[in-house]
Parts: structure tokens; C-alpha cells; sequence
């Protein structure tokens, strides 16, 4: 921690400057000149230094020549300078004892040798200067808690722009698209980060963590530069009860090294990313009308502790649509329990449907009914939130602002008289009444714009609250020796009979099976196991062996299995690799199903359970988990593939053996756990999941050591 606690010290001249050179001051409007006028207008109290020969004063203030003859040490130096310019000026920096820097010009390093040339010095400097750079390629810093700037945009009216969220922003347009609507939120520190050639999303993120004014943290990104602070600082988060709200953009994969087995392909860099936030309880958006909606949610106070909705309208129409909507999404509406039911009717009237979303229009008095339908659902025991949803806007060409102010101050006094929070909800995004958003903002009432995007806001932040850091699995003791036996680190890959002895000391059910040297003895080894029998090749240099005729299924007698010795051998005579023959059970039974891990660079293992066979590449049906399992994760890997229903008892078949599944899956996690370091890929494809009670048998194992 002291280590993260340093890195975020070292951030507070950027971000809480006790004073601020701007190198290039000029006058307004300019990138200096915009700089020094927002410091001003934020009353900030520190030491304003503006910089450029050509001026005595700049904006009332002392202008100074150069940076050398500043009246003290910056904390924090802006560059608002020409390229050319930067390097002469950057290697003063330690000299006069300046803490950070910002360059908001492009990147250096994509202008070929020269420009990377100088961006290495640049960082050389910062590093052994113990000076935080933001950028370059940026929009620079600003802080509306404390009143400070460096940012490439004139800030108007500083006071609108303070509020409780932390933005950290790799694209700068995202901080002017977010910035631009400090209606419903504010900013508690903004950092557009650019490059970040030197302090990164990572630091940015544990800086805004122990940052008091901050509560909640926005994050758009396009790379991870450390991974692992970045985990740990996701960590951090959680367990200060600060949500971390991401939009990664990117997620075309890029290329990969080669992948040998099929589950490693599956497991792309976007799924894997977003599984690290899952796991880790950072809430992930897909796009910028989420990302909006999801930072509004988090300004209600207090935060929804269930899933469970009780919604208010005034039509049966709207009612459906938030329904289909609420249940993609995940969110509950559970109906109106009766008594409640009698009490809403009591006095609104007629009411259709099961009461939630309640059609509060009834008798058509509204200022009897909303406040009524509010008292009922807020006072509901089956629900944990309470959402009114209506369109109106002020450009609306019919009715009355006044009765969507009564509607507003309902909604307020309904806040206020509750434990449970309160939303409104437009259905529609892009439409407002202005003059609502502050009354509701007081009363700790977000509004929420859209049913698609507020519903999956209320949603994410109620998983959020409840989210229930599961310990670990336990670990179960892996048997050294067989990994050692394995000889991983001498081999391409590991052949389906040895991974599979492997899987054996683990625990799992694998085929019954023998290697054998000539079609006699195959003969013979099929009339021990039973027919049918599978005839296999096994080698080291063959990881996949149907494509290439080596695997014969369904041999029920002995003429077939020496015909299909024949062909077997005939195919194999093809290959120029070494390779057995193996005579295997016939597992006729069961759903194919697979199980593998695979290794990200970044964020280690991952496991992926899905549908079997062919599937995997038709039309890919899987969860992914980053390793190690937690508690109830293998069981809930297994209920959340679109497939799932067909573990259960269909047409009255028994049900799946779920429970050695789940088993296999942890006992994968415990593999990789022990010896994960020997390990970069696993794949037991398929596995055949037999009914309840009967286990489930790998039918085809491939392990990939790590080179
Ligand atoms: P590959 O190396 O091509 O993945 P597999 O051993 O997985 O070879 O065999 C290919 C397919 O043949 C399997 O997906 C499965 O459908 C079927 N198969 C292989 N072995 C058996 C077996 N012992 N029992 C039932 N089906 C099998
Ligand atoms: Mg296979």
C-alpha cells in the first residue's frame, strides 16, 4: 500500500498545484491565456505564474521571461508552447523544482526517431525529476473541488463544474463531452490523460480513490498501461466503496499470439477485460449514453441494496415496455402484494395490471394520485427502489411546467419521508423539464433519462451495492509429481492420453483408455473396455485430430475396428509426426460441453466453460472467469450460458450432473493454481456431462505448457 500511497502523492502537484507556471501565457483567448483566466475565476489561491517574455503583466498579474525566473518553485508547469520549444524548457524543470508538468501537444513518439528520441528524454526527466507529466497528446487537468486548472478549455463558470466525480480520460473529447452537461453531475477532479507517457490511468485511478471530494470514479479507456496497479487499484475501490464506472473502447481484438487451443481463441482480450472488472466490482459500460446515465444513478443518494423495483406511471402501455425492459436488463418488478394493491385502488381508482409499474393515471387526479402511488410503493415491502417515469421537456408544446414542478416536489418529499432511493425516469432520452434537475438533485433524486439506459444504471449500481466479495475457493492439493512427470517445459504440447492422466490425478472422470502397438491388441483392448470403441491417434505434434482422419467413433464390432485401424494408420502414415494409437471408451451419452484456461499477457488466467463440440466455433456459447475461481463461481459459469436450460430436467429427463461439473471447473482453477506458471493453455473438449448422479467424462484433453 505505502508503495501505491507514494505514487499517489506524487500526484497532488498535478492535481492540487499550490502554484501554476504556464509557459506561453498570452493574451485570451489562447491555450496560456485560458489558463490563467480560469485560475482566476476559479478564486485560486495559489501562485499564478504566467510566462512569456513579450509581457510585464498578463491578466493584472507579474509576467515573467522564462522559467528560470519564476519568484519560487512550480508545483505544476503547463506547456503551452510550440513543439520545437518544449525539450530547451522541460530540462529546466528539476533545476527550478517544479513537481509536474503538462504537454497537451500530440505525442512525440508517433513522429518517427527524432520525436521518440525526445519524448525518451522527456520521460527520462520526469523520472529521475520525480516529476508527474500528464500527456502529452492531452487536455490537461482540472480540479473545480480545489480550484485549480490546467486545462486546455476555458472554464466559464468554475462553480457549475464541482461535484463528486472523478474523471480519468485517455480521449480528451470525451472530457468536453462530459463536461459540457453539469446538470445532473458535477466534477470532483477531471484528467484527460493522452498518452501517458509517464503517469497513467493507474495512478490517476489510486490518486482519486484517497481524493476525499471524489465518490464516485469515470474512467473512459483505450489502453491498460499497468494492469496489475490497475487491479489492485480496482481493489482499492471496492473496498473504500467508490464505484468505478469504465468504458473501454477498442474491443477489436488485436492480434494474438498463436493460439493452439480452441478455448484459447475464445478467450480475446475485450472478454477477458471485462471479466477482470467484473471481478474486481468495477461497473462496465458500452457506451457514452451509458457511461451518462450510470454516473446520474450514483448521484442518488441513498444507493439501491436490492434489484427490486417498484415503478410508477400513468399508462398500461409504458407499463409493458418498462417491464420487457426491466427484465433484460436483470432488474425485478415484483407485483403489487395484494393489500397494498387494495390500498393504491382505494383511492386512485381502477388500476391494471399486478401493479408494478402502477399505472397511477386511475381517476385522473393526478395531485391526489401521484403522491398517493408513491406513499404505497415506497412503503411496499417487495421492492427496494422506487422509480416515477413520464416524458415532458421544455420545449413541449402542451401542458403545464407547474404540474411537472408538483410532480417533482411529490417525487422530493417522497425521497425525503424514505429510506429507499428514489428515481425519475424519463422514457425517452433527450427530454427534460430543466427547472426540475436541481430540486431533484437536492433531494437526492437522480434523473435518469431513457428506460433502456436508466433501468441498466438502477440495475449495475444495485449489483454494485450488493456485490459480496466471495473468498476463494478453497484449494485442493495438486499432486506435484504428476506435473513434474508431465515434463512441461520440454514439450510443444501434451498429448490427449498423458493430460489426461493429469486430469485423473485432479479428480476428474476421464475415458477409459489404452495405447496400443497393433490391431490385435486393439482387438483385444476393445473386447476389455466393451464396444463401441473410439480408435484415436496420440501425439504431442497433434493437437487437433479429427480434421486430420485420426479419430474413428462408433466402432461396435471387430470388422470395424480393423477397418478403422486401417484407415487410421493410412492417415496417419501422412503426418510425419510420431504417434500412437489409442483405443478409448465410447461415451455414446451425455451433452458435449468444454472446459479450458487460457493466458492473457496482461491479467493472467482466465477459464472458459461453454457448449461443446462444434459450437465452440460456429457459434460460441461460454462464460469466462479470471482465475482463481471464487466461491460460486464454477456453479454460476454453468447457469449463465445462453444453454443452460439444457442442464436442467427437459421433458421430464433427469437433470444434468451439474455438481461434478462445477467440481471440474474448480479442480481446473486448483491445476493452474499450483502450476499455473508451467501452464498457458488447457482445453477438455468435450466433456460429457451425463445425468444426475453420473458424473461427467473427458472425452478429449489438450494442455499447452508455457514456453
Ligand atoms: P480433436 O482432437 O479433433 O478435438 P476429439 O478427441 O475431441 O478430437 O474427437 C473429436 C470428436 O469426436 C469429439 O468432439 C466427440 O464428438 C467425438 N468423440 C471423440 N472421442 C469420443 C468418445 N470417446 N466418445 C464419444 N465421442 C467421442
Ligand atoms: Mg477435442
Amino acid at each position: 500500500m505505502l508503495f501505491n500511497e507514494v505514487r499517489a502523492m506524487r500526484l497532488s502537484p498535478l492535481l492540487e498545484p499550490s502554484s501554476v507556471a504556464v509557459l506561453g501565457a498570452s493574451t485570451t483567448p489562447s491555450v496560456g491565456g485560458d489558463i490563467v483566466e480560469t485560475l482566476k475565476r476559479f478564486g485560486y489561491e495559489g501562485g499564478i505564474y504566467p510566462v512569456n517574455p513579450k509581457y510585464e503583466t498578463l491578466l493584472d498579474l507579474p509576467c515573467y521571461p522564462s522559467l528560470i525566473d519564476l519568484p519560487a518553485a512550480p508545483d505544476v508547469v503547463a506547456f503551452c508552447i510550440g513543439p520545437k520549444r518544449i525539450p530547451e524548457n522541460f530540462r529546466l524543470l528539476p533545476d527550478i523544482g517544479a513537481k509536474a508538468a503538462v504537454i497537451f501537444g500530440g505525442g512525440y513518439a508517433e513522429e518517427g526517431d527524432a520525436g521518440r528520441k525526445i519524448q525518451e528524454e522527456i520521460v527520462d526527466i520526469c523520472k529521475t525529476g520525480g516529476i508527474a507529466l500528464c500527456g502529452p497528446n492531452c487536455m490537461g487537468v482540472l480540479n473545480p473541488t480545489f480550484g485549480s486548472a490546467t486545462y486546455l478549455q476555458i472554464a466559464r463558470e468554475p462553480a457549475a463544474l464541482a461535484g463528486n466525480v472523478g474523471l480519468i480520460s485517455q480521449s480528451g473529447s470525451v472530457c468536453i463531452s462530459l463536461l459540457s452537461d453539469v446538470r445532473r453531475f458535477g466534477f470532483s477532479a477531471v484528467v484527460s490523460s493522452g498518452n501517458e507517457a509517464v503517469v497513467n490511468a493507474a495512478d490517476y485511478l489510486d490518486f482519486m480513490i484517497d481524493h476525499e471530494a471524489t465518490k464516485v470514479i469515470a474512467m473512459f479507456t483505450e489502453t491498460i498501461a499497468a494492469p496489475e496497479r490497475y487491479v489492485a487499484a480496482l481493489d482499492r475501490a471496492a473496498d473504500k466503496g467508490k464505484p468505478v464506472i469504465v468504458l473501454k473502447v477498442g474491443k477489436a481484438e488485436r492480434s494474438r499470439a498463436a493460439i493452439t487451443s480452441h478455448t484459447g481463441g475464445l478467450a480475446g482480450d475485450t472478454k477477458v477485460f471485462s471479466e477482470v472488472l467484473r471481478a474486481h466490482r468495477a461497473i462496465e459500460v458500452d457506451d457514452l449514453d451509458e457511461f451518462v446515465e450510470m454516473i446520474a444513478a450514483c448521484q442518488g443518494s441513498p444507493w439501491p441494496t436490492g434489484n427490486r423495483l417498484g415503478v410508477i406511471t400513468s399508462s398500461g402501455g409504458m407499463a409493458e415496455l418498462i417491464l420487457d425492459r426491466a427484465s433484460t436488463v436483470g432488474l425485478q418488478l415484483p407485483p403489487l402484494p395484494k393489500e397494498d394493491m387494495a390500498e393504491a385502488t382505494r383511492v386512485i381508482g381502477a388500476v391494471s395490471g399486478d401493479g408494478n409499474p402502477l399505472d397511477a393515471w386511475g381517476n385522473g387526479n393526478f395531485a391526489v394520485n401521484t403522491p398517493h402511488a408513491l406513499k404505497v410503493v415506497r412503503e411496499c415491502a417487495a421492492n427496494d427502489a422506487v422509480v416515477l417515469c413520464y416524458d415532458n421537456d421544455d420545449n413541449a408544446p402542451l401542458g403545464y411546467i407547474k404540474t411537472l414542478m408538483a410532480r417533482a416536489k411529490f417525487l422530493s418529499e417522497s425521497a425525503d419521508a424514505s429510506d429507499k432511493p428514489h428515481y425519475q425516469m424519463t422514457m425517452r432520452p433527450g427530454l427534460r423539464i430543466e427547472e426540475q434537475i436541481p430540486l431533484l438533485r437536492n433531494a437526492g433524486v437522480p434523473t435518469l433519462f431513457g428506460v433502456q439506459q436508466g433501468l441498466q444504471a438502477i440495475d449495475r449500481l444495485s449489483r454494485w451495492s450488493c456485490w459480496d466479495p466471495a473468498a476463494r475457493a478453497p484449494l485442493q492439493n495438486v499432486d506435484q509429481q504428476a506435473i513434474a512427470d508431465l515434463d512441461l517445459p520440454n514439450r510443444n504440447t501434451v498429448n490427449e492420453y498423458d493430460s489426461k492422466r493429469l486430469m485423473k490425478q485432479l479428480g476428474l472422470t476421464v475415458t477409459q483408455e489404452r495405447i496400443v502397438e497393433t490391431c490385435n491388441d486393439a482387438l483385444a483392448a476393445a473386447a476389455e473396455i466393451g464396444f463401441p470403441i473410439v480408435l484415436k491417434a496420440v501425439s504431442d505434434d497433434i493437437p487437433h485430430k479429427s480434421e486430420l482422419g485420426l479419430v474413428k467413433v462408433g466402432l461396435s464390432d471387430a470388422d470395424a475396428v480393423t477397418q478403422a485401424w486401417n484407415d487410421l494408420t493410412d492417415a496417419l502414415a501422412k503426418q510425419e509426426a510420431p504417434a500412437k494409437i489409442l483405443v478409448q471408451e465410447m461415451v455414446s451419452e451425455g451433452i458435449e460441453v468444454f472446459a479450458g484456461v487460457s493466458h492473457s499477457p496482461d491479467f493472467g488466467h482466465t477459464l472458459a466453460f461453454g457448449m461443446g463440440g462444434i459450437e465452440i466455433e460456429v457459434n460460441p456459447d461460454f462464460a469466462l472467469r479470471v482465475l482463481p475461481l471464487r466461491k460460486g463461481d464454477a456453479e454460476a459459469m454453468i447457469g449463465e450460458i445462453r444453454n443452460a436450460a439444457r442442464f436442467g430436467s427437459v421433458r421430464g429427463a433427469a437433470p444434468a450432473d451439474t455438481k461434478s461439473l462445477a467440481a471440474a471447473l474448480y479442480a481446473l482453477s486448483d491445476l493452474i493454481g499450483s502450476a499455473g506458471s508451467a501452464i498457458q493453455e488447457i482445453d477438455l473438449n468435450p466433456i460429457k456431462l451425463l445425468p444426475e448422479g453420473r458424473g461427467c467424462i473427458v472425452v478429449d484433453a489438450l494442455i499447452v505448457p508455457r514456453q
